[in-house]
């Protein structure tokens, strides 16, 4: 397990782009987590911690793709003499001669001595003679040993997220259980005099809360351990309490609001106390200056207080952090789709821009992408109405209808 050094975010004194900065992450941090071993029912969403390899091949034996019959293909189209049969689990056991014939079901094993399965529906039966179609070609319809996965072979990388289909991959290879990273632990909180918890009254000037529901649900989707610490008034006493406990139970605290240099924004001064903080520029819209540091072991990562802000800073750097903390890699940048644009826009060269966007669909299937109408920073409706963003890259000045643009469906950001 690495250590963080507390100076790994000293801010770059230029503007940096979106890529520079993912790799100062990935040179500043090490992973944190330990390894544990768990059922495999329980290893949805957790991140590998060791390569796998096959303990076997699959499948371990030839076997028929489909219900028929098995022999040895000759070229003679004389009938075939039925002699026994092979299920899946109850083998026929035997080699078969040439002329002879096995009824055989999915999954059985082929006998010795036969390399050619017939499709019941296509062979006609008299009796107990068989007669397969005339254009068989030899290893028709045979799943031959070893053409899934080769005994020895590495299967699965240590960082990956294991999904469904993975899972699946590790019970195929006879594993119960699986070495994953421990959950990063992950604290949360928001700060603001305007916010209160979902559930209770609103006072005038008041807003619910919904940024700590946001990164709450982002970061357990992620595979992290989140710890809640509610919402911190504005005031630098509460907050440096709140955060000195985080810093103890965390690997990584995340805030939001409060970060700005107004007379209300008391988080840089907090954390400054506690530990270190600095501002990157990075050449990103939305998004402000980016506040990174440490208290003691953990990382600190500020968040701006507009939802829409504080999503794109997430997925894009708080994303990058935990997953190198929790897996070694980053994860970014993720590939995205490319998809002609339904819209239209204008843009500062230099600057990496994220809109909100939803692919449109018709009956030719996804023929394109929108953006949302307004690139108001604090619009919840257009994070609900999107389905991924489109990422604009900085030398790009101008969209029109019809251009190529790369889309990011939210669903990947998980990967
Ligand atoms: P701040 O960064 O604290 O100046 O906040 C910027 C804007 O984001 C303000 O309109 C805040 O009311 C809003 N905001 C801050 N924190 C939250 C939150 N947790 N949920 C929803 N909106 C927030
Ligand atoms: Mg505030």
């Amino acid at each position: 397990m690495g250590k963080i050094p507390n100076d790994c975010f000293a801010a770059p004194e230029e503007m940096i782009t979106t890529e520079e900065a993912i790799a100062q992450i990935k040179h500043s941090l090490c992973p944190v987590t330990e390894i544990e071993t768990i059922s495999l029912d329980t290893a949805v969403g957790r991140i590998l911690a060791k390569d796998i390899k096959a303990p076997c091949s699959l499948p371990p034996f030839n076997n028929s793709a489909v219900d028929g019959y098995a022999f040895k293909l000759t070229g003679d189209h004389q009938p075939l003499q039925l002699i026994g049969r092979s299920a899946a689990g109850s083998p026929f056991g035997k080699p078969i001669e040439e002329g002879e014939c096995v009824k055989i079901f999915t999954g059985a094993i082929i006998p010795d001595g036969a390399d050619t399965v017939a499709m019941l529906e296509d062979c006609k039966l008299d009796g107990e003679l068989v007669s397969p179609p005339p254009n068989l070609q030899i290893n028709s319809n045979i799943r031959k040993a070893g053409e899934d996965i080769n005994e020895g072979e590495t299967v699965l990388k240590s960082g990956t997220r294991l999904r469904p289909m993975e899972i699946a991959r590790l019970a195929s290879l006879g594993y119960a259980t699986v070495a994953v990273f421990q959950k990063l632990k992950v604290g949360i909180l928001s700060t603001g005099d305007e916010l209160t918890e979902p559930g209770k009254r609103l006072a005038i000037g008041q807003i619910y809360d919904s940024n700590r529901y946001l990164l709450k649900t982002l970061f357990k989707k992620l595979g992290a351990e989140v710890i809640d610490f509610g919402i911190i008034k504005d005031n630098p006493k509460s907050l440096q309490q709140t955060l000195s406990t985080a810093a103890k139970n965390c690997h990584m605290i995340i805030s939001s609001g409060g970060i700005s240099t107004g007379d209300e924004d008391h988080v840089k001064q907090s954390v400054q106390k506690l530990g270190k903080l600095d501002f990157w520029r990075i050449a990103i819209k939305p998004g402000r200056p980016l506040a990174l540091g440490t208290i003691d072991d953990s990382v600190f990562l500020g968040l701006p207080g507009n939802p829409v802000a504080a999503l794109v800073c997430t997925v894009n750097f708080g994303f990058a952090i935990a997953n190198r903390l929790m897996r070694g890699d980053a994860g970014r940048p993720v590939p995205g789709v490319t998809l002609p644009a339904a819209f239209e826009m204008e843009k500062k060269a230099g600057r990496r821009e994220w809109l909100r966007g939803r692919y449109i669909t018709t009956q030719d299937g996804i023929t394109g992408v929108k953006a949302y109408h307004s690139t108001g920073s604090s619009l919840i409706s257009s994070l609900t109405w999107a389905n991924g963003l489109i990422e604009i890259p900085e030398e790009i000045t101008e969209i029109k209808e019809g251009m190529q643009v790369r889309f990011i469906p939210f669903g990947e950001l998980f990967e």
